[in-house]
């Protein structure tokens, strides 16, 4: 495999793959149907897919399950794993400009948020659980007399690990380190949408010395590969990030061979901005809420909810700071809001949006008569006032720049209006009057709270939804119970009471 020692950046570091397909035991598996890998900002094809068939997708699995049974692995010595996963975030770190040059091309997302955000989350999180695994501490009980009970954890077995196109590589990494580390093998599909930084991280998985076999991948669409791949009765765990309708049908195929499966899924969060909050931040964090990665972000603060005393003067400047973002060629510096996803995307938010309209929303920014660039697949920043929590765009996922606002004159109206979704993924408060805090964090039912705060994930802490934001939670301690398989063995260690003695009469 290449290795990339570049120090370019920007698009100078790019090194696209123009072909990519499932690797199996490390090797290439080419034919299949070839499918294109689209640059967003340009529309043109940058790369193709070869697309596993079920019959490759079995045999991923295969190779997964042999190394499983076979190691190396799985029976690796806890410092040899942490040394391995330390070394995948070194070459991480090594590769970053190139990682982040082909993250962007492909996605879209500006490359100075990439840059800062998602290549070093990625790299983080190998080192993230090579620490946990040194400091990961098992359970006894030694209460009754004469037995001792403790818990092992064993490695699960293969786990399938399937994630969505707007986080392709931070996402998948998160799921790779937290298999690795328990001494699991597994087999990845990234959105055939965004195949190209999985391809990377294998070969620098195989460059940092996971052996053959620990870490298949498979490429293609959800309906063909992804649906075999979730229907392989030796997979031991899935963890499937995506929309809330695939974690439905992911769920019942789970549900086929009794697979404990993680679903990290949609959301509509509540950003609620109380008169009392320090403004200026809050108005900072409401903007990168909704328009950081192009609006696609599954914890996007895409309901905004505004104490109505402020309203005025915080939505008007909300505006027109939206108004003026940057959008356009997400390689340069000055962009704020690269294209998203794709065209269809793109004209199922302008949809969603002139729905909106339709239902009485009010525009205060944006609009799908705003002018963007006319090349690539731009929404430009919007918001809309909504009448009312109970029309389509404030229910439903956008998934794009686009945040719907509402006014509140209490505290109990600011509860009901976040508590009106039928997600429950995160929420957002700004608020100095802790008792509000306090009331919002016992009504709210959200996987995550942020007080005060933008987006700071704790990778020690549970992350996950309620309700159709999913089930499951990621993190440390999570991973560990999911990734791994216990048994609880109790055994004598001292005099015991004589036991009842059958069949002596
Ligand atoms: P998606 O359409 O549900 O796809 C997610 C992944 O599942 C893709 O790899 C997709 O493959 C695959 N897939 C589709 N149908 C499948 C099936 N029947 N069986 C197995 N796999 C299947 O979601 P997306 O549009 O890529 O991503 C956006 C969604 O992800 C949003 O709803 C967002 O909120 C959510 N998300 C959630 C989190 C979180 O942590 N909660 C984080 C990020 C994103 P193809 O794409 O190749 O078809």
């Amino acid at each position: 495999m290449k290795q990339d020692n570049s120090m370019a950046t920007g698009r100078a570091a790019l090194r696209v793959p123009t072909q990519v397909a499932a690797l199996i035991d490390g090797e290439p598996q080419w034919g299949g149907e070839v499918l294109p890998v689209l640059d967003p900002y340009t529309g043109e094809s940058v790369a193709e897919i070869h697309e596993s068939s079920a019959a490759t997708v079995a045999a991923a699995v295969a190779s997964a399950e042999q190394a499983f049974r076979t190691g190396p692995w799985p029976q690796l010595a806890v410092e040899e794993r942490q040394q391995v996963l330390r070394r995948v975030a070194d070459l991480i770190e090594r590769d970053a400009a190139a990682l982040a040059a082909l993250e962007c091309l492909n996605t879209g997302i500006p490359l100075r948020q990439l840059e800062v955000g998602q290549i070093r989350r990625s790299a983080y999180n190998f080192r993230f659980f090579a620490d946990y695994l040194g400091q990961a501490a098992g359970e006894a009980w030694y209460q009754t007399p004469g037995v001792t009970t403790y818990v092992r954890r064993r490695p699960a077995g293969v786990a399938a690990l399937i994630g969505p196109w707007n986080a392709p590589l931070a996402l998948t990494s998160m799921k790779v380190a937290a298999a690795l580390a328990f001494g699991n093998t597994c087999v990845v599909k990234p959105s055939e949408q965004t195949p190209l930084t999985a391809w990377r991280l294998c070969e620098l998985l195989q460059e940092a010395g996971v052996p053959a076999g620990t870490v298949n991948l498979v490429q293609g669409r959800g309906t063909t590969t992804g649906a075999a791949l979730v229907a392989d009765p030796r997979i031991a765990r899935l963890s499937f990030t995506g929309g809330t309708a695939t974690g439905r049908r992911v769920m019942a195929a789970a549900a086929q061979s009794l697979v404990p499966a993680t679903l990290e899924l949609g959301g509509k969060s509540a950003n609620l901005v109380f008169a009392d909050a320090d403004l200026e931040q809050a108005l900072d964090a409401a903007l990168l809420g909704i328009y950081s990665n192009n609006g696609q972000q599954c914890l996007a603060g895409a309901r905004l909810l505004v104490e109505r005393r402020i309203a005025g003067d915080f939505l008007a400047a909300f505006a027109e700071r939206a108004g003026r973002l940057q959008l356009g060629d997400p390689f340069e510096a000055a962009t704020d809001l690269g294209p998203v996803g794709s065209v269809a995307h793109r004209d199922r938010i302008q949809r969603q949006v002139r729905g909106a309209l339709a239902d009485g929303c009010q525009l205060l920014v944006g609009g799908p008569e705003t002018v963007v660039p006319s090349q690539g697949s731009f929404v430009a920043p919007t918001a809309l006032q909504a009448p009312s929590m109970s029309l389509p765009i404030c229910q439903e996922e956008v998934f794009g720049p686009v945040a719907t606002v509402m006014t509140f004159d209490t505290l109990d109206e600011a509860c009901q209006l976040a508590a009106d979704s039928r997600f429950g993924l995160v929420a957002y408060a700004w608020t100095r009057n802790v008792d509000t805090l306090s009331r919002l964090e016992n009504e709210l039912r959200v996987g995550t709270l942020w007080q005060n705060l933008t987006v700071t994930r704790e990778l020690r802490a549970p992350f996950g939804g309620f309700g159709d934001s999913g089930t499951g939670r990621e993190g440390g301690r999570a991973c560990e119970a999911f990734y791994t398989a216990e048994t609880t063995i109790s055994r004598a260690t001292g005099p015991r009471p004589p036991l009842r003695r059958l069949g002596l009469r």
